[in-house]
């Protein structure tokens, strides 16, 4: 293994555990070798990168070939996959495309808070240019991950261009070597922090009681919690899916309960408007609760959703999913590949 790879494993493993920056599944790091991407597996954790392998081997030029005739396979990159260097027989990830897109050795994406949090504002570009101003950066609309946001990066992106922010999604840093795409990366974040609210107290033993014989589990975390009980947290967020993550693992949106209504009645009320069902449902005042069986990724995606929310404000004109957006997700086949691996 060369030292690149190496020092891109631990970089990996690093971003990986820090809930501010990578949920579960969620961001990817890739490095450019040889004229092969190595790039992370579908559905594996980056805080995993040292103790298992969860990269996969992408042969660049024919990538680059169909990206330019937005060839159909560019969706799931698995026909560009060098299958002699792919013993696992991993898939690529879903945002293979984001990372060829840069000739720079090294990409690191990542679903950072901070930057999240200007990143689902109708105005994001106006308020990240004055953030940005020192970088060679460009901002991109919502676009699903695959072709059509491969086809969008491809507009903006200008030879320079090191930066990408991706509305309602993320963060993208590249550079051609592994300390310096983490430098950049620090140095963004560092320019995009928003102040959080602090975190309100809550009673974990009223919020046991609260989700007795309803199937649903109070989540333990504090970040989810403030959703109930920070008004100004729960209004942002309940005006719909932030960002695609979020309904991939969480389905559309939160469910707020009304007078009297059990968890599962709310959750389904959204269900019943066409939308997936939610599996985040708020108590307003008293908890928020998650289904009984929620893997570790229902509980990662919730806390980013807590996360985001204590950086948001009434007044922000924040961007929500469109229907046809959310659906787009949910019934894409590479993102039911990912969902159908087993939890981390
Ligand atoms: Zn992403």
């Amino acid at each position: 293994m060369t030292t690149e790879m190496t020092a891109l494993k631990a970089l990996s493993a690093k971003v990986g555990a820090n809930p501010l920056l990578v949920q579960a599944a969620g961001g990817n790091t890739s490095l450019k070798q040889d004229g092969v991407m190595w790039i992370k597996a579908s559905g594996t954790w980056l805080q995993h990168a040292q103790e298992r392998d969860i990269f996969v081997p992408v042969a660049i030029e024919p990538l680059l070939d169909a990206l330019e005739r937005d060839d159909p396979a560019c969706e799931t990159c698995t026909d560009f996959v060098r299958a002699d260097l792919n013993a696992l027989g991993l898939r690529p990830s879903i945002e293979t495309t984001v990372h060829a897109s840069f000739a720079h050795r090294v990409v690191v994406h990542v679903h950072c808070i901070e930057t999240i949090s200007w990143a689902v504002r109708q105005d994001a570009e106006a308020r990240l240019t004055e953030k940005l101003s020192g970088f060679d950066w460009a901002f991109v609309p919502y676009r699903r991950p695959g072709l059509p946001l491969a086809k969008e990066i491809r507009k903006r992106l200008k030879p320079r261009t090191n930066v990408l922010v991706l509305g309602n999604h993320g963060l993208v840093v590249a550079a051609d070597t592994v300390a310096e795409a983490e430098r950049l990366l620090v140095q963004v974040v560092r320019a995009v922090v928003k102040p959080a609210r602090s975190l309100a107290r809550y009673d974990l033993s009223a919020l046991i009681t609260l989700a007795q014989g309803s199937g649903y589990q109070p989540s333990p975390d504090k970040a989810v919690q403030a959703l109930a009980f920070d008004e100004r947290s729960l209004a942002m967020v309940s005006k719909g899916t932030l960002y695609p993550d979020h309904i991939v693992f969480l389905g559309a949106g939160i469910a707020v309960t009304e007078d009297g209504e059990t968890p599962g009645k709310a959750a389904q009320r959204i269900g019943r408007a066409g939308r997936p069902e939610p599996k985040l449902v708020v108590v307003p005042g008293q908890g928020v609760l998650l289904p009984g069986d929620a893997t570790p990724a229902m509980h990662a995606m919730a806390r980013c959703l807590g996360d985001v929310a204590v950086r948001l404000n009434e007044a922000d004109p924040v961007r929500v999913l469109t229907l046809e957006e959310e659906l787009a997700l949910v019934n894409w086949d590479a993102e039911k590949y990912r969902q159908s691996l087993p939890a981390a």
